[in-house]
């Protein structure tokens, strides 16, 4: 078992002991079994890329994907190799998959060309009303098919995802995705998981069935009408292998007006891996910067600032040419990424008011302020500064926040540590006025000042403490934007409050 599970990363053993077509637990809520979906829906391709997949869960994706969905609406399976070298998957897969009761076409790319470029190819050759992406180790549940395309009959701009449930990668267990989680990004754009926030909840008057507006997509699994995939400008053909392609498409979709959405009575399985099992010619590193740089370049106006100042690595990154995804930008006359972080994705780990991004440094011992790693409800350190961004970059916020990434500089009370929390916009113990001419911050909560000093217990560290006019409690905040200045560029809002 140990020794297969290095193959593809999930335990293939437990996979070839299951059968192509196991049942699956019923996991909707009960609002969804109950809904009925018009006769009419459009049809739909089924895209699948895949390098070097398992057999036994690309079959099982497929059988999945055929069993579960009716008929009339799945016109075609396109499935599309990205120059695997496995055996199994040339003649033997075009054998099995001939006499199955949907069209299943195999394309294969002459050279490794990554899942971007691979769905390009099998979009291109799709007949379907929709294309429908997914996964190579996917298995569609009872009832998949029908909401995804119902909201796209409804609205061709709705971009929309099924709630991804688990397969387990050790036990191949079935488990129930969340329909109260979204998706998101933080400063590296990572995407992440969050928990669907209460506007959301309130939009949609509680009803749980209907879709999730979300900022960002996983990118594994959506259905998309096939002429607004062409009109929305596909994917970025330079992006290579694997990343990225998701938050592009998810940012071009919203600032180029449509929407992205969770479809919570869709549900589709998925396995999730750990490690990746294959090998990203190039450097995995040097691949994501690329795509990463790439669509930050493109979509994130100045916002690509809290991207390159944390992973200073991008910026010796050659990203290649961007001017015809500019021009597509333009073209559409999309909308800047201001509008996105305000009107789409508010509760976002980028403020989209700020004073300053970069070091905090201290005036009497010239060192900086250090997340060490970012680990939550730790205590904030300090180290002697390196320029280097990562865990000495901090944002100070229109919201008087002391934040990195998702998390807060928070302190409850006088020569307490300064702790990371999740920042909750509450003000409370994250509130901090700076002032320039003296540099101090001032915690408005405690009436004290950030200093650096021996903390309760005996260590020395971050702390707030009486305001003295020490050199302790000054700060040097990195590219400093002056309160006149600011308010020039962003007093136009009338939720800003200083
Ligand atoms: N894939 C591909 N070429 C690549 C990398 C990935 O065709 O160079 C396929 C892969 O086989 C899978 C899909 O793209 O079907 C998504 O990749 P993966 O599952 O590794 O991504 P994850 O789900 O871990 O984000
Ligand atoms: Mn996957």
């Amino acid at each position: 078992m140990k020794e297969l599970f290095k193959i593809n990363q999930f335990n293939l053993m437990a996979s070839d002991m299951i059968a192509l077509n196991r049942s699956l637990p019923d996991v909707r809520l009960d609002g969804c079994k109950a809904k009925v979906y018009p006769d009419d829906l459009p049809n739909t391709s089924i895209v699948i890329v895949f390098h070097n997949e398992a057999w036994s869960t690309l079959l099982r994706t497929i059988h999945s994907a055929i069993n579960r969905s009716p008929r009339h609406l799945l016109l075609e399976i396109l499935l599309v190799d990205d120059a695997s070298d496995r055996d199994f998957l040339k003649d033997k897969l075009e054998h099995s998959v001939r006499t199955l009761e949907v069209p299943v076409r195999i394309l294969r790319m002459e050279k490794r060309s990554g899942l971007i470029r691979a769905r390009l190819r099998g979009a291109a050759a799709t007949r379907g009303q929709v294309i429908t992406f997914l996964d190579a180790h996917c298995e569609c549940t009872m009832g998949w098919l029908e909401p995804l395309l119902a909201r796209v009959k409804e609205d061709r701009r709705a971009v929309v995802c099924p709630i991804i449930d688990v397969v387990s990668d050790d036990t191949f267990e079935y488990m129930a995705g969340s329909d109260m989680t979204y998706g998101g990004f933080n400063w590296k754009l990572n995407f992440r998981w969050y928990p669907v926030p209460q506007r959301e909840m309130d939009r949609r008057k509680g009803d749980r069935t209907l879709p999730v507006r979300t900022p960002t997509m996983a990118g594994g699994l959506f259905s998309i009408d096939r002429s607004y995939f062409e009109e929305i400008g596909t994917y970025d053909p330079g992006m290579d292998i694997w990343g990225g392609e998701n938050l592009e498409m998810s940012f071009r979709v919203w600032q180029c007006g449509g929407s992205l959405e969770i479809i919570t009575c869709s549900h589709v399985g998925h396995v999730f891996r750990k490690a990746t099992p294959y090998s990203f010619p190039g450097g995995t590193g040097q691949v994501i910067n690329k795509n990463n740089r790439r669509l930050a370049e493109v979509w994130m106006d100045d916002f690509k600032d809290f991207f390159y100042i944390i992973s200073p690595g991008v910026a010796r990154v050659n990203y290649g040419d961007v001017s015809s995804r500019k021009a597509l930008r333009e073209a559409l006359q999309c909308r800047p990424f201001s509008w996105y972080l305000e009107n789409i994705y508010p509760d976002s780990q980028i403020p989209r008011r700020y004073f300053s991004l970069g070091e905090i440094r201290n005036v009497e011992t010239n060192q900086c302020l250090d997340n060490m790693g970012r680990k939550e409800n730790e205590k904030v350190g300090f180290f002697n500064c390196h320029g280097m961004g990562g865990n000495q970059v901090f944002s100070y916020t229109a919201d008087k926040e002391i934040r990195t990434d998702d998390l807060c500089l928070d302190v409850s009370r006088l020569n307490g540590p300064v702790v990371m929390l999740k920042c909750h916009l509450m003000k409370g113990n994250q509130a901090f006025e700076y002032d320039a001419e003296k540099g101090t911050f001032l915690h408005i909560i405690t009436q004290s000042c950030l200093t650096i000093s021996r903390l309760e217990g005996g260590t020395y560290g971050p702390t707030v403490e009486y305001c003295d006019g020490s050199p302790l409690q000054s700060w040097v905040l990195h590219n400093y934007t002056r309160l006149e200045v600011f308010k020039k560029l962003y007093y136009s809002s009338t939720d800003y409050f200083l």
